[in-house]
């Protein structure tokens, strides 16, 4: 029997640490504690230990049950009155069914945000959950509210950026699906109340999502509202806190799907926000027809998204477009691209006489896209039909084959949309333009991508992962920094402390000349390269990397941070290169449209410029889309070093976008992916108990045995861990507080609890 008189008991009673070992074990049989018991299934069940024999243990389950189980197969869990706490790190086990548990005990009650250290973790409740709005937002401006929430972050940035003059960032990641633009929004709607003022430009500055959606959404087997691109917003204040400015940036918008869609997916949304909404004027100005006679939007059998009007979007696009102030005659522009490409998708190809070659059928979708690009018919099938090449003073000119064409048309109709988005986003900016007078105060929101691991694994996730192993490393220093800090400034000695990096994966990408992008590059100007040479090179150069694995044929595995990943190099050269015939540029640069004009024009120059970067080896070939994610990507890195990092982790609890549905394993398997579970190994590693000698007094002190005289904080909490030995590895004395390892302060909380 344990009394809190009984010295000798209490110092029997070692204290829980984060498993389940020896000297524990009877500890939690003797106070009858939770424990995790892993099923057959990998479910994780509570149950308490009734006895142990060897390695095996007996454990009653919840549900009444008693089985035999492995003592491996048990962890602690913790306390009750730990259940659903804000904060994961307030947790005295952080294993992984804990860490779940807490989550689901709290998305059960609709408690959707919570924290795991510096951390906000936000679980998708795909339902309105009633807790943004004005209301909210005051009582979190005020401090009424501190839960969890997109607004307590947003505001912890708000006055941290005003406090010390500092830039700050929010940095959003999740799986598709997971909130991550939603909450981007929220933040948004947050800072806009926060910084509006007179000149009305937060609204604008809200209103370009809608634009930003409409070009570069659409609608997924994941997500009815899927962005197809990254995005990084910069908003900037005065000096008295208004909002005075936005700019943003995007990231590799997919442009495949301009051309090609898996089944029950859908295009961009403008391309049936514009079929179903524009006038009829509009449409016989354009020769528009409906969606459902376009080849690129009815290959899916996919043309509306339930409780969307696609007509009603359209109506609110053009109100937006008006609102950023673009002129009636440009938004007129952009509606005839979009036609023109997809009349560009029903251009078709039949054989000729000549062996395979092919020639373009000259129909009504050769007139349109011709007449709305600004070319003439002639001009535009020879484009798509032939390759000239130039030999000495000699034009030689040789017919393509089926596939040739229809790869040339299909990359032109990327290469439109892509700088019609890239154009679009241009127009934005210089609505919100932040003028000349910066104040050193802005908040950048990053909404991009999450790592992503399927079965097949293409160049579309390598890009993916390797940005998301850059903000990675970007998240550990800081954590690191953030821990060092608060360490050096308590006199701790923070060396104790271990922090992984991702170094080694991240020079398997980077490293010049032999890493994954470089060789890539290098096999993308080889004309007889192919994606299984790829794969060869990539083996015999990389294999000294721990984190690259060669595995059979096309394909080569990488450790990430996440998990080891398997990719598969098929379409990596292609994709790569991104090609668009040298026919197709004349073409454009000769059309009347000045839009295309401009396209051509700015292509000739990144390539000019990439030619100047490889000492004009790369004839005629622009900069690679690897290169170019890559230069993106470092100068992201760069923005966002100058800012106060915040994080976000978006967790999508089940794949079926349902409210009220917890799937375990994919929320496992989210949390490792977008290191949550990592930021708990860290501050396991670390001192995740943080109290102040006095709180720590003030809480503890009355359980010594022997009267302290002394009423000094500090020496009667040295006395409370000595009493109850608590081994000197497991806490450290700072100047302010004492930091103890995990699972220490649950052996305190317990003994003051049986008092
Ligand atoms: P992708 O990577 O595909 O762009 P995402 O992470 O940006 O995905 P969102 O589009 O933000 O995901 O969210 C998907 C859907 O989930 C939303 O359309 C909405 O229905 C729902 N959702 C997300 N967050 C919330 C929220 N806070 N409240 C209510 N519903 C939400
Ligand atoms: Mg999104």
């Amino acid at each position: 029997v344990f009394t809190s008189n009984d010295a000798s008991a209490e110092c029997e009673a070692p204290p829980p640490t984060g498993e389940l070992e020896d000297d524990n074990v009877v500890y939690f049989i003797k106070k009858k504690l939770h424990v995790w018991c892993r099923q057959p299934k990998g479910k994780w069940e509570l149950g308490t230990i009734q006895s142990t024999s060897g390695e095996e243990a007996s454990v009653s389950l919840s549900n009444g049950n008693v089985i035999k189980v492995a003592r491996s197969e048990l962890l602690p869990a913790n306390p009750d009155i730990l259940e659903g706490v804000e904060d994961l790190i307030q947790l005295s086990y952080l294993n992984e069914p804990s860490v779940l548990h807490n989550l689901q005990s709290r998305y059960s009650q609709d408690m959707i945000y919570s924290k795991s250290g510096p951390i906000l973790i936000a679980l998708n409740p795909f339902k309105d959950v009633q807790i943004y709005g004005d209301d909210y937002i005051s009582a979190y401006r005020q401090k009424l509210m501190d839960r969890p929430h997109v607004y307590a972050m947003a505001d912890a940035a708000y006055n941290e950026m005003m406090r010390d003059e500092a830039n700050q960032s929010i940095i959003i990641s999740g799986e598709s699906g997971s909130g991550k633009t939603e909450t981007a929004k929220i933040a948004m709607q947050y800072l806009a109340a926060l910084g509006g003022g007179c000149s009305g430009i937060e609204n604008e500055v809200l209103l370009t999502n809608f634009i930003l959606e409409a070009f570069g959404n659409a609608k997924t087997s994941r997500n009815d509202n899927s962005s197809r691109f990254g995005k990084l917003i910069e908003i900037h204040f005065s000096t008295m806190g208004k909002i005075c400015g936005a700019k943003i940036q995007t990231f590799l918008l997919e442009k495949s799907r301009v051309v090609q869609l898996a089944l029950d997916e859908r295009s961009y949304h403008i391309f049936y926000q514009l079929c179903a909404g524009s006038s009829s004027d509009l449409k016989e100005r354009l020769n528009l027809r409906a969606a459902s006679e376009y080849k690129y939007l009815n290959q899916s059998d996919c043309m509306t998204i339930d409780g969307v009007d696609d007509a009603k979007k359209f109506h609110r696009l053009m109100k937006a477009l008006d609102v950023i102030r673009m002129c009636k005659e440009d938004q007129e522009l952009v509606f005839k691209m979009l036609t023109a490409i997809l009349w560009l998708g029903n251009i078709s190809f039949q054989d000729t006489d000549n062996e395979n070659h092919i020639e373009v059928v000259n129909d009504e979708a050769v007139t349109n896209a011709a007449l709305l690009m600004g070319c003439s018919s002639h001009e535009l099938m020879e484009a798509l039909s032939t390759h000239k090449i130039q030999a000495g003073k000699d034009t030689i000119t040789k017919t393509l084959t089926l596939r040739q064409a229809i790869d040339a048309r299909d990359a032109l109709a990327k290469f439109i949309y892509a700088s019609l988005f890239g154009w679009l986003v241009e127009q934005v900016n210089k609505s919100l333009e932040v003028g000349k007078r910066r104040t050193g105060r802005s908040i950048s929101i990053l909404d991009i991508y999450g790592f992503e691991s399927f079965q097949k694994n293409s160049f579309e996730q390598f890009c993916i992962n390797y940005a998301n192993e850059r903000l990675q490393q970007h998240f550990n220093r800081h954590l690191f920094k953030l821990e060092q800090e608060d360490y050096e400034l308590d006199g701790i000695d923070w060396t104790k402390v271990d922090f992984e990096d991702n170094q080694v994966c991240l020079d398997l990408f980077e490293k010049k000349p032999l890493g994954l992008l470089s060789l890539l590059d290098e096999e993308s100007n080889f004309p007889r390269a192919s994606d299984l040479t790829l794969a060869n090179k990539f083996k015999q150069h990389l294999h000294a990397n721990p984190c690259f694995k060669g595995e059979r044929g096309r394909a080569f595995s990488v450790c990430h941070y996440a998990g080891e990943v398997l990719y598969d190099t098929s379409g990596f050269l292609e994709k790569n290169r991104d090609p668009l015939p040298s026919d197709s540029i004349q073409l454009l640069s000769s059309c009347s449209c000045e839009l295309l004009q401009l396209f051509a024009k700015t292509l000739n120059q990144s390539q000019k410029q990439s030619n100047s970067l490889y000492g004009g080896s790369l004839d005629s070939q622009k900069q690679s889309v690897g290169t170019k994610f890559k230069g993106q990507l470092f100068k992201l890195m760069h923005q966002l070093e100058t800012t106060t990092p915040h994080f976000i982790r978006c967790i999508k609890p089940n794949t079926k976008q349902q409210p009220g549905v917890y799937d375990e394993d994919l929320v496992l398997q989210q949390l490792k992916c977008c290191g949550v579970l990592e930021v708990v190994r860290i501050s396991r590693a670390g001192y995740p108990t943080r109290m102040t000698h006095q709180e720590f007094s003030r809480r503890y002190g009355f359980l010594l045995s022997e009267a302290n005289t002394s009423q000094d904080s500090l020496s009667i909490s040295v006395a409370v861990l000595q009493q109850f030995n608590i081994p000197p590895e497991m806490y450290q004395v700072g100047f302010t507080k004492l930091y103890l390892r995990t699972g220490q302060i649950g052996a305190l909380e317990d003994r003051r609890k049986h008092l």
